[in-house]
């Protein structure tokens, strides 16, 4: 097996985070100045690895192996949040150069494909997984229209930073087989459970309702009990139920939430003629997804028929369908984390999205996350152990290789 370089993972990954360092973490959000300045160098460090490394129209840096397919696309995403972690992508970004550098430069597997990338606008400054969507091929006119905070759009953004022009790289049918990429977890289950490396076997979908409730409005006062449309009181026992009810049909690592309630008019001295609240859940599981809208369209009907209030919903239009990942990845990688931490691995679902989400229903597609300290992520104080980032990338080598043997 070949032996990735520790020492040298760790001096580059500190050098990307130079590139907007604040505090111990990072401000680098997409086509700013140092997102720019560190694609710049990205493109640097791609080349002297071995690779044909460019920007790409949409800002991708793609590092393209010398060597004929089949090639796997290894990459995460090399812009922060408003307040980022300085390991939130970067790490997976120096992961896959780190592995296509180690494996280019040993006779057993120089012959590998690794192509590299260090995808633009994961974290939506403008539009979320932008620049994966565009490796896929799935750019919208909505797309180049998102703006970020400044109002600045993603098409102004491009004529700014001189992208304009600039062809957009495609993910090649005939070329690449499949996509795997590294991260942190940004929770607490491994560092809890005292294992090294999580094998993330799919990445939990998000849904939910605004659900609506019309009673009538009257004096708080002089409105007796028995005959009040209380819009409040129906919302708070609904909750109740959705509380219980969901649970009978969650799998282990569901969550839901009510995170957002309103009443009118609000004031003290008024019953309340309407409410409203957003329900929302996540799984990685379609199924149990499918068992939370069956169990929330049922309950709004059972509310609506009992009364006394009228109860309806609207499905959110954000969602994200829970993703898959690829089963011979998932072996592979657990097979490697075997080898070199018996029992110290453990299978478990994303609770966060990634690129990988774009690329799962395209190409095979399959995951690594090594412990966050705390279950820190999206903030100055996000950090791993220097001993399982080094772990983490050796374990990466070791899937990709023989997930490339095996095809
Ligand atoms: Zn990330």
């Amino acid at each position: 097996m070949t032996d990735i370089d520790g020492a040298r993972l760790l001096e580059s990954l500190r050098t990307l985070r130079t590139f907007g360092a604040r505090d111990a973490g990072v401000v680098r959000p997409t086509y700013s100045d140092v997102d720019m300045a560190a694609r710049r160098w990205l493109v640097e460090t791609m080349i002297a690895a071995g690779l044909d490394a460019q920007i790409d129209g949409i800002g991708n840096v793609i590092g393209r192996s010398p060597n004929p397919g089949p090639a796997v696309v290894l990459g995460s995403h090399s812009d922060t949040q408003p307040e980022g972690g300085w390991l939130d992508g970067a790490m997976g970004v120096m992961y896959a150069i780190e592995v296509a550098r180690a494996l280019l430069a040993d006779p057993d597997t120089a012959h590998l494909a690794v192509d590299v990338a260090a995808w633009a606008d994961e974290e939506g400054t403008y539009a979320s997984a932008l620049g994966s969507h565009s490796f896929v091929g799935e750019i919208t006119e909505a797309h180049l229209a998102a703006a970020n905070a400044e109002g600045e759009t993603v098409a102004e953004a491009l004529e700014r930073v001189g992208l304009v022009g600039v062809d957009p790289i495609r993910l090649e049918p005939d070329r690449h087989v499949a996509y795997l990429e590294a991260h942190i977890e940004q929770g607490p289950h491994l560092e809890a459970s005292g294992n090294r490396i999580g094998v993330v076997t799919g990445i939990v979908g998000i849904a939910g309702a605004t659900v609506r409730f019309r009673g009538e409005q009257n004096h708080a006062g002089t409105t007796p009990m028995p005959i009040r449309k209380d819009a409040a009181a129906a919302l708070f026992e609904f909750g109740v139920h959705v509380r219980a009810r969901f649970a009978q049909v969650a799998g282990p690592v569901s969550v839901w939430t009510i995170g957002n309630l309103g009443v009118h008019p609000g004031a003290e001295s008024i019953v309340p003629g309407e409410a409203w609240c957003q329900v929302q859940y996540r799984d990685a599981s379609a199924d149990v997804m499918e068992r939370f809208a069956d169990t929330l369209a049922a309950l709004v009907a059972e509310f609506d028929t009992t009364g006394p209030c009228a109860v309806s919903m609207e499905r959110g239009d954000k969602g994200m369908a829970p993703v898959t990942m690829d089963a011979t990845i998932v072996r592979a990688i657990g097979a490697a984390a075997e080898r070199r931490i018996p029992d110290a691995w453990v299978e478990m679902p994303s609770g966060a999205g990634h690129d990988a989400n774009t690329f799962a229903p395209h190409i095979p597609s399959g995951m690594l996350f090594i412990p966050s300290i705390g279950g820190v992520s999206h903030d100055f104080a996000e950090d791993s152990h220097d001993d399982d980032i080094v772990l983490g990338c050796q374990v990466f080598a070791d899937a990709v290789v023989s997930h490339l043997d095996s095809l």
